[in-house]
């Protein structure tokens, strides 16, 4: 679905098909060379990594495994809490394994971070991320994100895999969401 099939719900279009299409081939380039010659695993989270992941995966021309995880942050509304719930686990050993998390959106941080430290326990050989969003502004816990797609402002998009109750996942780009849409 195009931006301009929901434009009335959308008070701005961040960011076109295009754009996320090229941004992305842009660190696929720096990723080959950062792993040559390495194994990669690919960490998803569900489900707002979907569309990042399948594109991701498919530019880059090193071979690479993916495996996927889920979890919920609790908090209230659209606010996360830091504190949250692995709703479905990885099913790869990350012992030794070198680990690249692929993200859609860092907003706090929070959900991450505890990620982060979880996934660290298992003792990887090494773990970076890649997001295509961040959300500078609204940073609650500082984390060094290796590869970022763009920066944003700090507000709440939808598409491209990001979503309100459900909605706009299959819009092929990102964009604001109206605030009479939500309130
Ligand atoms: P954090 O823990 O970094 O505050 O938030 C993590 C999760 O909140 C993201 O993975 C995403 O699911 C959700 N989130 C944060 N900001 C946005 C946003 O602007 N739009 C949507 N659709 N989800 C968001």
């Amino acid at each position: 679905m195009e931006l301009t099939d929901v434009q009335n719900d959308l008070t701005e279009i961040l960011i076109t098909e295009e754009q996320i299409r090229s941004r992305i081939a842009e660190l696929s380039r720096d990723i080959e060379r950062d792993y040559a010659g390495k194994d990669v695993l690919l960490v998803g989270v569900l489900k707002g990594a979907v569309m990042v992941m399948a594109d991701f995966a498919r530019e880059l021309k090193i071979p690479v495994t993916m495996d996927w995880m889920a979890v919920s942050s609790y908090g209230s509304g659209t606010q996360s809490s830091g504190v949250v719930r692995i709703l479905k686990d990885l099913d790869t050993d990350l012992e030794g394994k070198t680990v690249l998390i692929v993200e859609d959106i860092i907003d706090s941080g929070l959900t991450l971070s505890w990620l982060l430290s979880n996934l660290r326990s298992r003792n990887p050989e090494s773990i970076e991320i890649f997001t295509l969003l961040r959300k500078p502004e609204a940073a609650r816990v500082e984390i060094d994100v290796k590869y970022v797609g763009f920066d944003i402002p700090n507000q709440f998009v939808v598409g491209y895999g990001l979503d309100y109750a459900e909605r706009y996942r299959n819009l092929r780009g990102v964009g604001i969401l109206a605030p009479a849409v939500y309130s």
